[in-house]
């Protein structure tokens, strides 16, 4: 009886909030969307607010571009780029500003070994609810040390953590600068211990025609992630694919 007595009383005071008036509810869940909806935006491979994304590109010839974030690093840089020569691939690497500043020899032999390079920030933060000097610092920073490393191309830009909302997608569209990410991503997709095979078998699957890959090879973390790439590059190749750089992409379809 006192159980039921007690939680009689709980029962009174728990549901809602019961001063609150209809519009204030109503205020409470549509802010509640709006904060989703935003949040879903920014975390989108596919969507922003201003200026081009482009997460793959529409074409019926079978090409494909690896994709490498962060870094560089001392160790594995020399592994990846002496991976891809033996391979005869071009890729391309999302270098962070502060690492190229740490690393420019290993940031210089992506350049020399003929990989595409782009901006990835400069010190990897999350590029949310940031001012419009911090984003411009970020992306102009690392775009100059891009230059110092003797790469000529054009630096599309990818951002940390995919992340972006408002001040970063602005700032890029009046720069005319292409915002990149990625249609096929094992990593996000499977557990952190996934073996090579499994990282391979999981791109071999989704595959399409004008997709781009992200993959993480520059650290420890990511053995798997880096003895995984020559699977990839062979799978690909059997089912017909050629491997090119995200520009090379970029030239071959509409996005
Ligand atoms: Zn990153």
């Amino acid at each position: 009886m006192g159980a039921f007595a007690s939680g009689a009383v709980q029962a009174n005071r728990l549901p809602g909030y019961p001063h609150m008036s209809v519009v204030a509810r109503a205020f409470v869940a549509v802010f509640a969307i709006a904060a989703a909806a935003l949040w879903l935006l920014s975390r989108s491979p596919q969507y922003q607010l201003f200026g081009e994304l482009v997460d793959r590109v529409e074409t019926d010839d079978r090409l494909i571009a690896l994709t490498f974030d962060d870094g560089p690093a001392r160790e594995n840089t020399p592994r990846i780029l002496a991976m891809l020569a033996a391979l005869d691939v071009k890729a391309t690497f999302y270098l962070v500003g502060e690492a190229i500043s740490y690393h420019p020899e290993e940031a210089r032999a992506i350049v020399a070994a003929g990989h595409e390079v782009g901006n990835h920030s400069y010190t990897h933060s999350r590029m949310l609810l940031r001012s419009p000097g911090f984003v411009a610092s970020e992306v102009e920073r690392t775009s100059a040390l891009i230059r110092e490393i003797g790469y000529t191309g054009a630096i599309h830009f990818r951002p940390p953590y995919g992340k972006k909302l408002f001040t970063l997608p602005y700032y890029l569209w009046r720069q005319d600068i292409k915002t990149i990410t990625w249609s096929v991503a094992p990593e996000s997709n499977l557990p952190s211990h996934a073996s090579p095979e499994a990282i391979a078998a999981y791109v071999l699957e989704h595959a399409r025609p004008g997709d781009i890959v992200l993959l993480h090879v520059m650290f420890k973390v990511r053995e798997h992630s880096l003895a995984a790439v020559p699977l990839i590059v062979q799978g690909l190749r059997e089912s017909g694919y050629r491997l090119v750089t995200v520009s090379e992409l970029l030239a071959h379809g509409e996005t």
